[in-house]
């Protein structure tokens, strides 16, 4: 093919072709296609673009790729140029230094689509303890606004573990500190819908152009794109352009970046490749911090209110599902109190709260009992159902039936059944012998006091 110096739309639309291959289909619509072929002049080709961002995102990533099928079609080309269409009027991205001019704003940019931010999530109401120890430093670490050092920050743990707060603080305080950063959070859900809808209004560009305009992008609960694939090709093209320009990037998910199906593998090690922390179950201590905390805010929102001794403790033992649950235990109790007019003691607590803590309490199964008791005494979980009638084997099996009858609310017939269909008679005998034994066999009555502290978590 001779074209050189004269290359022709005609050649371009040939080498366009073979661009698509090259890029992939997607990448080929977004990017290629909008390009316009000016002239080629010098050995320098120029290319009409809508937009200086955009000129600026493919001089970066397909300025190579442009230029060497541009000598493979036999044009002689050294270099590429981009430059804003002059006649056609602009589509630049929405008003950012006007934006930026308007710094006065505590909230996020207007022209950013994220979601509002919640006043109480900040770094001051958030109490740390060994669970979430590591994902609150690594929070504060990307609040401080300072050089990009792990990228992503990837926060995941189970839902009320307070990763949306987290996400929150760090929003608050780069506001805080960085003004001059434009800080984007919303839900991957958001993220979603605004996607479509600028596919649908055809404003595709501009959605990429705004997302790549933010120096700081949290996309909280990405679990949700999982499965949504064209939301996830764009969010893995934000994404990878945003590390690129070393932007932070902060993530959180309902579980670690590698078990969250039907995400793809690329998303998936991209996702991995920056701080990846979970935030683990809380513990004992870290709920009654949290309790304690939300006390002291109640205590001047409810004037005069008094709590008794020993009911934070009560809930913080009690309610260990999750954060949310605790506070809306406590934001109750506390409303109920001042209805009435009571001091808030460990009865009102349990009488206000019967639902709550009934949905807590965990439910233990027959089967759980059995595993855990035929592990502790090393025997086959087949022989707690079996016939065998050997000592090593009954007692044990003895031991599974009291604990069965003590931790779960089932009658003896249906003991009985899931001790491979045994009288209910032979049930009530096993669970008088362990009764009798454990007052007199020290050693029995502490594998019991231990089988109990470990079945009840
Ligand atoms: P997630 O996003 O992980 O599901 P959230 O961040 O929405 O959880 O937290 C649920 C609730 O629990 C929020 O009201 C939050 O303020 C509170 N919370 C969770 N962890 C803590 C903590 N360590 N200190 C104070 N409040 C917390
Ligand atoms: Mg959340």
């Amino acid at each position: 093919m001779q074209v050189g110096q004269t290359m022709t739309n005609e050649t371009w639309g040939q080498v366009r072709e073979a661009l698509m291959q090259r890029v992939g289909k997607n990448n080929y619509t977004t990017w290629i296609e909008p390009l316009r072929l000016a002239r080629l002049k010098n050995g320098v080709a120029h290319f009409e673009v809508p937009t200086s961002f955009f000129g600026d995102w493919v001089q970066r990533n397909y300025a190579d790729h442009i230029r060497s099928q541009l000598v493979t079609a036999g044009a002689e080309v050294h270099r590429i140029e981009f430059a804003v269409a002059a006649a056609r009027p602009q589509a630049e991205a929405p008003a950012k230094p006007a934006a930026r001019a308007a710094r006065s704003r505590p909230a996020q940019d207007d022209d950013l689509p994220g979601a509002p931010l919640d006043a109480r999530f900040t770094f001051d109401t958030f109490v740390v303890g060994k669970p979430n120890e590591l994902a609150h430093a690594a929070a504060r670490r990307v609040a401080e606004g300072g050089p990009v050092t792990f990228n992503p920050l990837f926060l995941y743990g189970g839902v009320g573990l307070g990763k949306t707060h987290l996400m929150h603080a760090i929003a608050h305080e780069l506001q805080a500190r960085r003004p001059d950063l434009r800080v984007l959070y919303l839900s991957a859900e958001q993220f979603m819908y605004r996607f479509i809808q600028a596919l649908r209004d055809k404003q595709v560009m501009d959605f990429k152009q705004l997302f790549r305009s933010v120096d700081v992008l949290m996309v909280d609960d990405v679990q949700f794109i999982a499965g949504k694939d064209s939301t996830q090709e764009e969010f893995f093209h934000t994404f990878n352009a945003l590390v690129d320009q070393n932007k932070q990037i902060v993530i959180s998910a309902d579980r670690a970046p590698g078990e969250i199906k039907d995400l793809e593998d690329r998303i998936k090690s991209r996702l991995q490749c920056g701080l990846v922390v979970d935030l683990h179950p809380t513990d004992y201590e870290l709920r009654l911090g949290i309790l304690q905390q939300k006390v002291e805010v109640y205590r001047n929102q409810y004037k005069g209110l008094q709590i008794a001794p020993g009911v934070l403790e009560f809930l913080a033992h009690r309610i260990t599902t999750n954060v949310r649950v605790l506070e809306g235990a406590l934001t109750r109790l506390f409303a109920f109190a001042s209805l009435v007019g009571r001091e808030i003691t460990l009865d009102l607590a349990q009488d206000c709260l019967a639902d709550i803590l009934r949905a807590s309490d965990r439910k233990l199964t027959i089967e759980e009992i059995q595993r855990k008791v035929a592990e502790h005494y090393n025997i086959r979980l087949a022989d707690m159902i079996g016939p065998k009638r050997l000592r090593t084997i009954a007692r044990p099996r003895q031991v599974a039936m009291y604990l069965a009858k003590q931790l779960t609310p089932r009658s003896l017939p249906e003991i009985g059944r899931r001790f491979g269909g045994r009288d209910h008679t032979t049930i009530m005998h096993g669970v008088r012998k362990i009764e009798e034994l454990m007052a007199l066999d020290s050693q029995l009555a502490d594998d019991l006091q231990l089988l109990k502290r470990m079945l009840q978590g």
